[in-house]
């Protein structure tokens, strides 16, 4: 006997898989430059150049050894600190190393913050449209995934919805801002609300609920687009952050999971989410990568490309009838379909050897997800398939 749950998840073939397999299939048939694969949120830009010269600096100066050796758990204690600045100097913080657990990326950071704290009957609640990796990470760890139907107005949040969703079995809310896959960014006002209800009902049920913030897509905004910083508007946030989109650095696994001292038994939870790590077999966070990401954490990758791909995509869809809700950043944006079923729309639009994902994946159905994090001349040779496929609802 094995592990039925493992087998599904290791047998079941993404949507985004699928996808990805139809676009190698038709690049054989027809050429790889005449298939707009939007189906992938793989960075599209470079690393900067801080990247690679810290490591040529690392491999040319530091003893092997150490370099490539085994670091504490919870990563370097210079290297924490040096994160700790950074933040510090960001966002008028006084954090330590000792608020900073490193992490292979924010899919581990998310999986230790889920199993260090879920005891039996807990739920998290996530809002749609939501990455689907969360409900794989929450009911790994034994917890129940609720779902907050989206607010596809504006991808803010439906606050009668989730008032009532919580209960006194909430252990945490799950926010994504920057969001994958709707680029929406949530505005001050809906930081507030949430942050005034999370209070509100922890006292009701005597017990926190922790805010996770999952924050991959923090530096990638547009047009002074601002991302209020989670940890200033509600003591009990757990951030989960990733180099994976801001550096460009996705296959190089390296995050973190920051617990501030205002979180309420920060150690606790501190100790549970390192807890969770090594029950996981993570053992520690890449060691050269923990180096290359802390010289390099006031930097990004050249995200002004991404900008220019919204722009160009936002205007021409709108303009061939497509209602899209403007991202504020990330790369991503999320169209109603033109037709009910965004199944059979995504299909539809394999016509045109456009690869484009369902929204019912992300708990959205009637949306598709466009990753434009490819080369601006592909957007713009694209649209001619986006104009075909509309003509087709016409
Ligand atoms: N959270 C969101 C919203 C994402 O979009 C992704 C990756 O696409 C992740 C987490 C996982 O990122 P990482 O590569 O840092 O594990």
């Amino acid at each position: 006997m094995l592990n039925e749950r493992m087998i599904g998840l290791g047998t079941q073939r993404s949507v985004i898989r699928e996808l990805f397999e139809f676009g190698k299939m038709r690049a054989a048939e027809v050429g790889a430059e005449n298939v707009f694969d939007f189906s992938i949120g793989n960075p599209s830009v470079p690393a900067p150049s801080c990247v690679t010269e810290t490591a040529l600096n690392l491999i040319k100066t530091m003893d092997p050894v150490v370099l490539h050796g085994y670091t504490s758990a919870q990563g370097d204690a210079n290297v924490r600190k040096t994160i700790a600045d950074s933040l510090n100097l960001r966002f008028g913080t006084k954090y330590t190393q000792d608020n900073l657990y490193l992490t292979t990326g924010a899919a581990a950071a998310l999986c230790c913050c889920f199993n260090g704290m879920t005891c039996p009957m807990d739920e998290f609640i996530v809002f749609a449209p939501y990455f689907p990796e969360y409900k794989v990470f929450i009911e790994g760890a034994g917890a129940k995934m609720v779902l907050i139907p989206a607010d596809t107005e504006a991808f803010q949040i439906d606050f009668d919805k989730f008032e009532k969703a919580i209960t006194k079995h909430t252990k945490g809310v799950i926010v994504n801002s920057p969001n994958n896959p709707s680029g929406v960014v949530y505005s001050e006002d809906t930081i507030k609300k949430l942050a005034e209800i999370l209070k509100r009902k922890s006292e009701e049920y005597g017990n926190p609920i922790y805010l996770i913030s999952d924050e991959p897509y923090r530096e990638i905004v547009f047009s002074g687009t601002k991302v209020p910083f989670l940890p200033k508007y509600y003591n009990n946030t757990i951030v989960c952050y990733s180099w994976s989109k801001s550096l460009s650095l996705p296959g190089e696994r390296l995050g973190y999971v920051l617990i501030p001292d205002e979180v309420e038994d920060s150690k606790m939870v501190y100790a549970a989410v390192a807890g969770a790590g090594r029950s996981l077999g993570y053992v520690c966070a890449p060691s050269m990568f923990q180096h290359i990401c802390a010289a390099c954490a006031s930097k990004t990758a050249d995200i002004s490309i991404y900008e220019t791909n919204k722009n160009i995509l936002l205007k021409a869809l709108r303009e061939m009838g497509y209602h899209v809700v403007e991202p504020g950043g990330t790369f991503y944006m999320f169209p109603r379909t033109l037709e009910e079923n965004d199944i059979a729309f995504c299909e539809k639009a394999k016509k045109y050897n456009l690869l484009i994902v369902p929204g019912t994946g992300f708990g959205c159905p009637g949306h598709t997800r466009i990753s434009y994090c490819v080369p601006t001349e592909r957007i713009e040779r694209s649209l001619v398939a986006f104009e075909a496929l509309a003509k087709e609802y016409k």
